[in-house]
């Protein structure tokens, strides 16, 4: 899997980052940060959680 973000949209929630920290980070202004934009087959899982979890919708798989 790939994932994608717009960062333009991103609310800074924090919600990805819960839900899978191996792959999402926030920056200094709490704006999300992808650590592995592909995660490997053991992430799947936590990544899709994070993709529902997103209250704005900006993170999507390719
Ligand atoms: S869950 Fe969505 S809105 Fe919140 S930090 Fe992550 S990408 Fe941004």
């Amino acid at each position: 899997m790939k994932v994608s973000v717009d960062h333009d949209k991103c609310i800074a929630s924090g919600a990805c980052v819960l839900a899978a920290p191996e792959v999402f980070s926030q920056d200094d202004d709490g704006i999300v940060v992808v650590l592995q934009e592909q995660p490997p087959a053991e992430l799947e899982d936590k990544t899709m959680a994070a993709i529902r979890a997103c209250p704005a919708a900006v993170i999507w798989e390719d």
